[in-house]
């Protein structure tokens, strides 16, 4: 099968798209044929060695496709089920071998591909507005590139709970998506505080993916004993910090990561129900922008640390 490896930290170039052996699922686990496979910073963050890995390495960290074969000890799956994942290595390429507890069934009413795009970002997006901060009617979220892949889930969620957003994007066109999708205010990065401050006395949460750049702002921008939500780093990441800042306000500030909150199998099954539910309802709308072969995988980063995209992209092995 074909699969895309690296075997050294790099840029885009290091990617490579190659004939490896078909994988062997072993027990507990599921050999799929991967359909389509999310596009993620994860996965920069690992190419480029912020995250160490083994190498040589198979990119991609979320898929969705139909299950081939079952290894030994794995019941209540069939061959042809339709499936999704994240959190799973070795996601860009035509097969992969997901252990069976991490799989996640895909509902009739929603495309295997909706599910590749929705599982990653659309579980982070939950966890973020339950648990990281739980959003309550009324509040006011300050929500960093919004126009990206967790940013517009976000903006959607947040404004489904009741809470209203003030978006920041970097690009006219991508301050008008956050507005359809639900946010009161859409502004650049320089604005965000005015913005915040125009419509209330303080943002009771901020959702931060950008990371050093926004950080400053982020924690100007909390009203007092608000919660600074750092998840992210797509402009590099923060310098040390001295918690004796948290004081101003009694602020809250966590950095939280999905596999903490999809440890637990009935936890993952739960999230993703609701992520769902919503995908079918329209709660949230799935926005593939790009859709990319194995063999466009450098140009797919290349377009999302670029800046150059909104919504989700997909490999499609
Ligand atoms: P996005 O689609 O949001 O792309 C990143 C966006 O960040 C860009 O489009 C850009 O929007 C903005 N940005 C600002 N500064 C930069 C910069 N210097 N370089 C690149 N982008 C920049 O990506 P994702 O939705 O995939 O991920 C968003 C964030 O969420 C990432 O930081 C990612 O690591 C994080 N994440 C965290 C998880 C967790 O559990 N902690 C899980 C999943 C994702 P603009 O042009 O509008 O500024």
């Amino acid at each position: 099968m074909r699969a895309v490896v690296f075997d050294e930290y790099g840029d885009q170039s290091v990617l490579k798209v190659k004939d490896v052996p078909d994988p062997t699922p072993g027990a507990g686990e599921v050999l799929v044929l991967v359909e389509a496979s999310g596009v993620n910073f994860m996965d920069v963050y690992q190419r480029t060695g912020t995250y160490q890995v083994q190498l040589p390495f198979t990119l991609g960290s979320e898929g969705a496709g139909t299950v081939l074969h079952l290894g030994d000890g794995v019941a209540g799956l069939s061959p042809g089920d339709r499936v999704a994942w994240t959190g799973v290595p070795g996601s860009h390429a035509q097969q992969a071998v997901v252990p069976a507890d991490r799989l996640v069934p895909v509902p009739e009413g929603i495309s295997t591909e909706q599910a590749a795009a929705a599982i990653l970002q659309g579980l982070t997006a939950h966890y973020l507005t339950h648990d990281s901060y739980a959003v309550r009617a009324g509040d006011t979220v300050l929500v960093h590139a919004a126009a990206g892949g967790v940013g517009r889930l976000l903006t959607r969620i947040v404004t489904h709970l009741g809470g209203r957003v003030v978006a920041t994007a970097g690009t006219d066109e991508k301050r008008d998506i956050a507005r359809a999708d639900g946010a009161v205010r859409a502004v650049a990065y320089a604005d965000a505080l005015d913005a915040v401050r125009d419509v209330s006395d303080g943002a009771a949460a901020v959702y931060d993916g950008v990371g050093k750049d926004t950080f400053d702002t982020s924690l100007e921008a909390l009203r007092p004993r608000g919660t600074l939500v750092l998840f992210g780093a797509a402009s590099g990441k923060v310098p040390p910090f001295d918690p004796l800042r948290l004081m101003k306000g009694s602020y809250s500030l966590t950095r939280p990561t999905l596999g903490h909150f999809i440890a637990a199998r009935h936890e993952l099954l739960e999230r993703a129900e609701t992520l769902f539910g919503w995908v079918a309802d329209g709660v949230v709308e799935v926005a593939v922008t790009g859709r990319y072969p194995l063999d466009g995988v450098q140009d797919a980063y290349a377009a999302l640390e670029g800046r150059r995209t909104t919504g989700k992209l997909l490999i499609i092995p």
